[in-house]
């Protein structure tokens, strides 16, 4: 396995494998890997020849500095993982704050067409400037074919897409289905610091998810929305934060359903101090 810390060496090794004529992937991860991040890394080996994982905590899209400071950094871990999967055709690009921002560690203000405001967008101030700002930098890093991102973050995943749009990006972007313990549970680094009591409640949000897509077959967003909020003022150990059916193309909450558009639904939670966050596809 191959494990670099330089911007420039991984330029470096992009244009010999480019030369070779071999097709390179891409996965922008923050560490402390699970498999919900190996199943995007085994997506990838499906496509091309070479995958760079990037492992990098990136410091602007934190709006939280003790959520910043406690994000758990495991990169001896994260490395036998990936080589659990591959080790001949991984390389890790695990950089410095400096290699990546220098001495500016600020984000670039994005338009998103409004994407950007919705949800996350709304409870997480700049957040989406610092991913546009990392992802965007990273492509120029790694100029990779294809890159792949999880639906556990679509609103990333759709705001991704609009980057590569509108700056004309030559990568092609696969979002991946996301991946979920047997109990429901949607994979995240932060599961690890749940509590057992926390962590027995939180399959709760999947669980309420797929009963609201059931509703959502006869009955309005309204009415959804409703009804997931009272199920969630039952649960004490989990704080509802937003319930949103939202169009998938503007992520802008849906008024009047329509047979013609897709819908999911978005949910954002506490349980104790850790924020999780889940959607479904509705139709
Ligand atoms: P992160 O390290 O949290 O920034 O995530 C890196 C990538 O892995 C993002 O594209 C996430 O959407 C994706 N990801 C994280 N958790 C999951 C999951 N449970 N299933 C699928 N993809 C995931």
């Amino acid at each position: 396995m191959i494990i670099v810390n330089s911007k420039n060496k991984i330029s470096e090794l992009v244009s010999q494998l480019k030369q070779e004529g071999l097709k390179i992937g891409f996965v922008p991860t923050m560490g402390a890997l699970h498999k919900g991040h190996i199943s995007l890394v085994e997506r990838a080996l499906e496509d091309n020849e070479r995958i760079f994982v990037s492992v990098f905590v990136n410091p602007t899209q934190f709006d939280n500095k003790q959520d910043l400071e406690k994000y758990p950094r495991t990169l001896e871990r994260d490395v036998e993982l990936l080589k659990t999967v591959s080790d001949t055709n991984i390389v890790v690009y695990a950089p410095t704050v400096e290699d990546i921002y220098s001495d500016n560690v600020n984000s670039t203000r994005f338009d998103f067409d409004g994407l950007e405001y919705e949800m996350e967008g709304e409870f997480r101030d700049g957040h989406f400037d610092g991913v546009g700002t990392i992802v965007k930098r990273l492509f120029e890093i790694v100029n990779p074919d294809n890159a792949y991102f999880g639906e556990k973050d679509f609103q990333q995943l759709q705001i991704i897409r609009k980057l590569v749009e509108k700056y004309n990006l030559s990568v092609n972007i696969v979002g991946c289905k996301i991946y979920r313990e047997p109990s429901g549970l949607a994979l995240s680094s932060r599961n690890e610091r749940l509590k057992p009591e926390y962590k027995k409640t939180a399959p709760f949000i999947y669980k309420t998810l797929k009963a609201a897509k059931k509703k959502f077959g006869t009955k309005s967003a309204a009415k959804v929305t409703e009804w997931v909020k009272k199920q969630f003022a039952k649960n004490e150990l989990l704080k509802l934060e937003y319930f949103t059916i939202a169009n998938i193309e503007t992520l802008k909450p849906v008024k009047r359903k329509s047979k013609h558009k897709k819908y999911r639904a978005f949910i954002a939670a506490y349980a104790d101090d850790i924020r999780l966050i889940d959607n479904i596809a509705l139709n």
